[in-house]
């Protein structure tokens, strides 16, 4: 399962469990006692393999020598030759009109910039240090020059349908000018209007409102109110193949400076203008630069990688000419993080860099999934069985999403998507489905295949899920993700194939495959529902704020209990340790991770807070002082 940045305290929460937690969404858990399972064991569909090959299966892909398995390696193309063997030997074709089972799609492994520049104003000179300017990850190469300036505020436009009227460009005419504007959000405004400018003040979606209004190019500067104020933003990790459609730059303090002395007028200056707007008063609007010009250069160099989903099926033992939609898909992500190269590794400050082995996350998966396609191998099949190994999901589901941008079977024939993301790690027998909200004949089929596999099963409809799962939903596939909860080695070199439990990831495999099973037999495709995205909480306003905490989300203890601290950040310096249960911060009670998510967003950048925490049982405080995230 992939990271996703939106929860609160610096990236470090999985979003896994993000959301919901392991509460099924509208309370409601399905618990199914197995009292008939002498009736029930055997299932007409799915005949498991006498004997199990999933601890194979990962211990192979966890091993080494596939180096952690990150998209466009050596050792992701290794682990795909690995796959491709035992779909062969499962007795998988690759798809109708294919003649291998790999899917290559191309991605940007990584940015850097080449050598942007910005010249501020016909007379001053060249600005080319990276520490005065940088492109965004998302600009296009281009440039632009010697264009009027003008000074946009914060840049943000909230859409009318959220009735909040904020509209930096209301009063500017921008069209073919470089518009400047202000990093984040006004500084202070109350929380509920900050929850609010924070989801429409991401970089992305403040350059898409300036092209959007004609704007030639967007500069960014971090006001001297703001955290990391007059730097500029290093780069981030983009993965997108090309730019956004407009050239796009953050420049210091210093760049803004001289483009606003040419205004020779002392009271125009960066700090006079972001005061006046910090209040959110969507009044106050920015202004035109008269006599200011800019000349900017982009350079933003993307290395191009290729990765490889692998696609195979079984085919319908019988014809499929009126089965409606004549396929099922069952699949899972095979990479994972490689050495941690990309940012969305947990590893502790000992271990950085290091192989992650990514046992549950997810060779568990794979496993599920090549253990599924052999015990439908042997048996009748209604429609053709689609199973599906992505690369890339770490990196932002690529590998998935360039299946259904370009999927090989059209999709509107595919009936149903099962999907698995950490199936190896079982605790007191539960296991979540989540996505159940994709289609109304979840509930019941999940509930008879639980007959006989007597799971603690915890539904959660949510079909927007940081996992593959999603581009399914997106594109109206009715769809399930098997999950077994996360725990402390998630996203650790320390997820390794010796923690996996195989009998429980056996009786997933089972469990799933009697699922798949019945639906691919069904006279009946399922209709697919599509559930409402939840709008974000306001926990982007926090997104800013660094605690360096590291939550274990796989306990219930009352508080927040650690898995550990991020080396030298704010909790560190506290005194915060790996075992600690923080209770109380800045005076609000902590009981779990939603409330500390919550406490998080009243807590200020810089400004010292009491933390009351458990330590052994004994009663602690300490303080601990936010800073900003880079
Ligand atoms: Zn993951």
């Amino acid at each position: 399962m992939t990271r996703d940045d939106r929860q609160a305290d610096a990236g470090y929460h999985t979003n896994r469990i993000g959301k919901e937690g392991l509460i099924p969404k509208g309370g409601r858990a399905w618990r199914y006692v197995p009292l008939v399972i002498a009736l029930a064991a055997a299932s007409p569909y799915a005949q498991p393999a006498s004997t199990s090959h999933s601890k194979e299966y990962v211990t192979t892909l966890a091993s080494d020598r596939f180096e952690g398995r990150l998209a466009g390696s050596n050792g992701e193309r290794l682990a795909s030759e690995y796959i491709a063997s035992q779909l062969q030997r499962i007795g998988a074709k690759p798809l109708p009109g294919h003649t291998d089972f790999r899917i290559p799609f191309a991605f940007t492994a990584g940015t850097r910039d080449g050598g942007s520049w910005v010249g501020a104003g016909k007379t001053t000179s060249r600005f080319d240090q990276r520490k005065d300017v940088q492109a965004l990850s998302f600009s296009d190469n281009g440039d632009v020059a010697d264009a009027p300036v003008v000074f946009a505020g914060y840049g943000i436009v909230v859409p009318e349908t959220q009735n909040f009227g904020y509209d930096s460009y209301a009063t500017l005419d921008v069209k073919d000018k470089v518009v400047l504007v202000l990093r984040y959000f006004p500084e202070d405004a109350d929380t509920q209007t900050k929850g609010i400018l924070a989801r429409y003040a991401d970089l992305r979606y403040k350059a898409m409102a300036a092209r959007q209004r004609g704007a030639k190019a967007m500069l960014v500067v971090t006001g001297p109110h703001s955290p990391n104020a007059g730097e500029t933003i290093p780069m981030s990790f983009d993965t997108a193949l090309s730019g956004s459609g407009i050239v796009a730059a953050s420049i210091s303090a210093s760049v803004a400076d001289s483009m606003f002395r040419q205004l020779n007028d002392p009271a125009k200056t960066l700090e006079a203008a972001q005061t006046s707007l910090d209040s959110a008063n969507p009044h106050v609007a920015g202004f035109a630069m008269p006599n200011v010009a800019v000349s900017i250069h982009t350079a933003v160099v993307r290395e191009k990688r290729t990765a490889n989903n692998l696609v195979a099926y079984l085919p319908a033992t019988g014809s499929v000419s009126g089965v409606p939609k004549p396929w099922i898909a069952v699949g899972a992500h095979y990479d994972h993080l490689g050495r941690g190269e990309n940012g969305n590794s947990l590893a502790e400050k000992s271990e950085v860099g290091t192989i992650h082995h990514g046992a549950d996350d997810n060779a568990s998966g794979t496993a599920a999934v090549l253990g599924v396609a052999e015990a439908l191998a042997s048996g009748q099949r209604r429609r053709n069985v689609l199973i599906a190994l992505w690369s890339g999901e770490e990196l932002g589901l690529l590998g998935s999403t360039a299946f259904v941008n370009a999927p090989p079977i059209p999709l509107d024939q595919l009936e149903a998507y099962v999907n698995f993301d950490m199936v190896g790690r079982m605790q007191d027998n539960k296991l979540t489905v989540q996505a159940t909200g994709s289609s109304p004949v979840w509930p019941r089929v999940l509930e008879q295949a639980n007959v006989a596999a007597g799971f603690d099963l915890l539904a959660q409809e949510d079909p927007y899920q940081p996992t593959d799962v999603a581009s399914f939903n997106q594109s109206g596939v009715p769809c399930i993700n098997v999950f077994t909860g996360t725990h402390t080695d998630y996203h650790k070199p320390s997820d390794t194939a010796d923690k996996i439990d195989y009998e429980d990831l056996d009786r997933v495999v089972t469990f799933a495959a009697t699922i798949v099973g019945r639906v691919g037999a069904a006279a009946d495709a399922p209709q697919f529902t599509k559930v409402e995205q939840k709008t974000e909480s306001g926990s982007r306003a926090g997104v800013r704020l660094f605690t360096g905490t590291i939550p274990d989300y796989s306990t219930e203890v009352k508080g927040l209990l650690l898995s550990g601290v991020i080396g030298g950040g704010p909790a560190e310096q506290a005194g915060l340790q790996k075992g600690d249960v923080i209770v109380e911060i800045a005076g609000q009670t902590i009981t779990n991770i939603y409330d500390y998510t919550y406490a998080l967003e009243v807590l200020k950048i810089g400004e010292p807070v009491k933390v009351v925490y458990q330590r052994s049982g004994e009663r602690r405080e300490a303080t601990l002082t936010p800073s900003a995230r880079k």
